[in-house]
């Protein structure tokens, strides 16, 4: 199958060179050609299957005609090697658990599964591959640890000095072998910005195998689509289903679309964010405004220019109108997120961590005036990888899980660059 650019439809690549280049030479993003559809029998025998069946199927209908069968078979059932367990939370309120994962939260399914698809690819190949992705936190230590020992593939994390968590930092700069964290005096926008820059620079380009890792690439994208299909199994009730999904950059919430596109039943989508609304916004006033991002408890969604924003333009055909009326927009102060991680702790005995608690408050919310909704909210990543937060909201320290507190004694080793592009690209030269 093809990906075209969502700049040009007629620049299409194949699979393999989508998953290298990761944004398209004319700075569009890659879409599948075509979507395709799940056959019925699949979803009416959806019971007898996991979450890893379920990637073994939708990977070989998605990528099956560039990748053999029983390659891409063992691509998925590696990389969705957890599961997604749906909770119900409070009556029509669901969560599904996405932190499951080595790194305790959703970009795990992704970033395992990219990697997993580069080493593929780059298995015969006789340069080495660097991999470029700016994190606003979890996506560094997801795909650290998803690339971690991949043989030919060097992968170097940008992330804003200061802007995580202290335990997100650790995990991404203290694995060593093929994984170089560099941290850039700047917001994550800015590092967002450099590798952008790095990728549309051409001398550069010439002179190393550049790729990226970020939620803009087709194979961390498509595999989020696995899990929406597994919630939907989980449900008992298949009426009305609403997915809820706390945002950033917006790759989660078009995974969720995709998977509609492929057949999955759904009534209705819900945007929730902190205070970089600039979809909510969007969704209201049909204006679409970046601007620079505001750090939030909630850091993983500090996002001022979502990237795959032009994935759901694409995906309706530009029309305001019909975005408007799949998926509705809902922002959250810093404040409504601790209190509401307190209030729900209170009342039901659930923990949440701040992404997840605006997904609780953007559910209720949308409940006001649909009270026949059936809403599954996406908990993106575990209470204690924002411990200082969930502290301080509920006044007791969340419990961390053995393989994250691991991390936390291991020396951090980091590479200081400025935000300015030159540095960068000075850095990146120096690897020759
Ligand atoms: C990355 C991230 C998000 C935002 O996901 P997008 O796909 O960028 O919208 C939300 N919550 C957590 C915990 C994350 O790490």
């Amino acid at each position: 199958m093809n990906y075209y650019s969502t700049n040009k439809k007629d620049l299409k690549v194949d699979l393999r060179e989508a998953v290298f280049k990761g944004l398209a030479c004319d700075g569009g993003l890659y879409m599948p050609e075509q979507i395709p559809a799940v056959p019925p029998l699949f979803l009416s025998e959806i019971n007898h299957h996991d979450l890893q069946d379920i990637a073994v199927f939708l990977s070989r209908l998605l990528f099956g005609e560039d990748i053999p069968e029983a390659e891409i078979a063992e691509i998925a059932a590696d990389a969705v090697n957890f599961k997604t367990p749906l909770v119900n939370i409070k009556g029509p309120i669901h969560t599904l658990e996405l932190f499951h994962g080595p790194t305790l939260a959703f970009k795990d399914v992704g970033a395992r599964y990219m990697a997993r698809m580069l080493g593929y690819f780059t298995r015969d190949y006789d340069r080495e591959i660097h991999v470029l992705v700016a994190t606003s936190g979890d996506t560094g230590s997801a795909v650290a640890n998803g690339f971690l020992g991949v043989p030919g593939v060097k992968v170097h994390i940008l992330y804003p000095a200061g802007l995580v968590s202290r335990i997100q930092e650790k995990q991404f700069t203290t694995l060593g072998e093929n994984i170089t964290a560099v941290e850039i005096s700047g917001s994550f926008d800015d590092c967002q910005a450099l590798v952008k820059q790095a990728f549309s620079d051409k001398e550069l380009n010439q002179k190393l195998t550049l790729t990226s890792a970020n939620s803009i690439n087709v194979a961390r994208l498509l595999p989020q689509a696995f899990y929406y299909f597994d919630a939907w199994r989980q449900m008992a009730n298949h009426d009305n289903i609403v997915f809820c999904v706390p945002s950033g950059n917006f790759g989660n919430l078009t995974a969720g679309l995709i998977a509609e596109r492929m057949g999955l039943p759904v009534s209705h989508f819900i945007a929730a964010t902190n205070v970089n609304d600039i979809v909510p916004e969007y969704l209201k006033t049909g204006s679409f405004t970046p601007r620079p991002s505001v750090a939030t408890v909630a850091n993983a969604m500090d996002v001022g220019n979502p990237s795959n924003f032009a994935r759901i333009l694409d995906l309706f055909n530009h029309s305001h109108h019909d975005i408007a009326h799949s998926i509705t927009g809902y922002s959250y102060t810093d404040k409504e997120i601790k209190q509401a991680i307190s209030r729900v702790l209170n009342d039901t005995g659930y923990l949440l961590d701040p992404h997840g608690a605006t997904g609780y408050m953007a559910a209720e919310a949308y409940l006001k005036d649909h009270p026949e909704a059936n809403i599954v909210f996406l908990e993106t990543a575990h209470p204690s990888k924002f411990t200082e937060t969930v502290t301080e909201a509920t006044g007791k320290e969340p419990v961390m899980p053995e393989r994250l507190r691991k991390f936390e004694k291991l020396q951090k080793k980091s590479v200081p660059v400025s935000a300015k592009y030159q540095d960068f690209r000075d850095y990146l030269l120096g690897l020759l």
